[in-house]
């Protein structure tokens, strides 16, 4: 607990103080901006309001929900889970311990999408594993002709991305199916312009080693690829030509160290060409993209030619 000072009456400016050396004394990460960011929440303002009440003593109320939530963070809970939302691509999600909180590297795959669909009008996108819906749903808003196909193996992520569509008024041209990865898009037999997906890739030895707020908050399932790091890659890369429209692409985030493996997957499995790396702002390679082979447009109308002759 957060000692109280010799004088309860505390200003925000000397709670915000406080917190923020409580939690450097913890060596927790940022803990100016952890700090302010836990406040806001405790007061519920935005920064302005913050700023505007710098002097002002803070009220009793918003102080006990301060300090419990600074005590979430000390103990490792992720700020994202505590004030239970997330900015992804712009756009605000509802997130908590059902759903991977979404990563700023994934915006580079969101990036992607958009670039390799510019010139298709009313491009079908399937964000396979969509846990908070962070992809589907920034897709949805920021490419309004684009139709989505969000899956999830977990029932529990679903619930939380149906609500953020909603919240971003997409839900009617989202389509949430439950199942492992592409099974419930193949059985639906969607052909896809784009299938997108940010899978696990930590492999199973490796988990203990993870930070502890990923490894004690964030879902397994969201995280760990059971088969090792590059199994549900090789999956996604062995199904997704059934789910892609001839010229359309599988665009899959890698972990850092991982994009070789998976390009050289990708150029050994026949049907594919046109393989591609988009690096994040640190420098690594991020995302990794594909066209299955074929004509765009040689199928899909389903009309047969009439002979020539
Ligand atoms: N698609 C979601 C994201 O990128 C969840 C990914 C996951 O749970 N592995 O944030």
């Amino acid at each position: 607990m957060l000692p109280l000072p010799d004088d309860p009456r505390m200003t925000v400016a000397e709670a915000w103080q406080a917190g923020r050396e409580h939690l450097a004394a913890l060596g927790i990460d940022e803990a100016g901006i952890t700090a302010e960011v836990l406040l806001r929440h405790a007061m519920g303002v935005s920064r302005t309001g913050l700023y505007l009440a710098w002097d002002r003593l803070l009220a009793e109320d918003a102080w006990t929900r301060y300090q419990a939530h600074l005590a979430e963070r000390a103990r490792g809970r992720p700020v994202a889970y505590i004030v239970g939302r997330r900015e992804f691509m712009g756009l605000e999600f509802a997130v908590d311990e059902r759903v991977l909180i979404p990563r700023p590297e994934t915006e580079v795959l969101v990036e992607t999408v958009l670039r390799l669909t510019a010139q298709t009008p009313a491009p079908v996108v399937v964000d396979v594993g969509t846990g908070s819906g962070a992809i589907a749903i920034s897709l949805a808003v920021l490419r309004p002709d684009a139709v989505l196909v969000a899956t999830d193996i977990s029932p529990e992520a679903l619930e939380v991305a149906r609500a953020n569509a909603a919240r971003h008024d997409v839900a009617s041209r989202v389509q949430f199916l439950e199942g492992d990865l592409l099974e419930p898009v193949i059985a639906a037999a969607v052909r896809a312009d784009v299938v997108a997906c940010n899978p696990p890739y930590v492999a199973p030895e490796e988990a203990d080693a993870l930070p502890a707020e990923i490894r004690d908050f964030e879902p397994r399932v969201a995280v760990v690829a059971p088969g090792g790091p590059e199994s549900l890659h090789r999956r996604l890369v062995g199904t997704a030509l059934r789910a892609l429209k001839p010229g359309g692409w599988l665009v899959v985030e890698v972990a850092a160290g991982q994009a070789a493996r998976v390009v050289e997957l990708l150029r050994q499995t026949p049907g594919y060409r046109t393989v591609q790396t988009q690096s994040d702002t640190l420098g690594w390679e991020r995302v990794v993209s594909a066209r299955r082979d074929g004509q765009e447009g040689s199928e899909g109308t389903g009309e047969l030619l009439s002979p020539l002759v």
